[in-house]
Formats: C-alpha cells, sequence, structure tokens
C-alpha cells in the first residue's frame, strides 16, 4: 500500500519514529542503575529485536513502550481513527503492535524473559518498576 499521509496540524506534533532514549527511558535507567542494576543499552540482540536496555547478568531485556506509538490501555487511542489518513493511522498502529510482538517473541527466544513497561508506569513509579526489573524472577506481562 502507497503511503499518503495528508498532513494535518492535530498530527504534525506526532511526526517521527520511536525515539531511542526517550524521557521515560532514561528515567528508568537511572533508577534501575540507583538500585544497583547493571545493563546495555539498545543492544541488537536479533534481527529487528533492540530492547531498549538488557541487564546481561539477569537475563531480562527491558522496552520502555510509549503509551501513544504502542497503544497502552489507559492512554492509547481508544476511538477508532477519523480523517483523511484514519487508515493509515490504524494500519500504522497495528504494524506497531506487530512489531512489538515480534520483537518480545525472538528476545524470548534468545533466552531473554522480557518485560515490557508502559511510559506511563515509568512518570507514575520509576522506582517501583525499576524494583520489578531487578526482581529475580521477573515475568512478562
Ligand atoms: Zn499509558
Amino acid at each position: 500500500m502507497a503511503e499518503r499521509w495528508v498532513s494535518t496540524r492535530a498530527g504534525s506534533h506526532l511526526a517521527g519514529r520511536r525515539k531511542e532514549s526517550t524521557a521515560p527511558e532514561v528515567l528508568l535507567r537511572k533508577a534501575v542503575h540507583a538500585a544497583g542494576g547493571r545493563f546495555r543499552l539498545h543492544p541488537r540482540i536479533a534481527k529487528g529485536c533492540t530492547p531498549d536496555f538488557v541487564l546481561p547478568r539477569r537475563n531480562v531485556a527491558v522496552f520502555v513502550d510509549g503509551c501513544f506509538w504502542h497503544g497502552c490501555p489507559e492512554h492509547g487511542r481508544k476511538t477508532p481513527w477519523s480523517g483523511p489518513n484514519a487508515e493509515l493511522w490504524a494500519e500504522k498502529m497495528r504494524r506497531n503492535a506487530e512489531r512489538d510482538e515480534r520483537a518480545s517473541r525472538l528476545a524470548r527466544e534468545c533466552g531473554w524473559t522480557v518485560l515490557r513497561i508502559w511510559e506511563c508506569e515509568v512518570r507514575d513509579d520509576p522506582l517501583g518498576v525499576a524494583r520489578r526489573v531487578l526482581e529475580p524472577t521477573v515475568r512478562a506481562k
């Protein structure tokens, strides 16, 4: 499908892709580090699978997901897309979700315990999330 985005004022601030080292990601890394966790940033552990950081000694791979792009149940879009780009948006979000699932699966196949964390969880309670990351037996959500 050819992508023909119609530029709208509502969408202009959303231009661009997921960035590395977003604010919640940095916040969580600081909390994990303060709690004694040692990690590697953005390791490419498989093709199409680059967690935000991993804790090699614990075999934990962490993805911090932006509420909007990854469709957090609380802050993600709840109503169908509307406007000239509705279909493109829906398709884009579907692809994001597929990419997320695939990346999680690949990481698990490589032996990592996968933790996906919403950016709002980090903002609400960075230390609590850091404790979850550092739990000896974390479970994927
Ligand atoms: Zn959220």
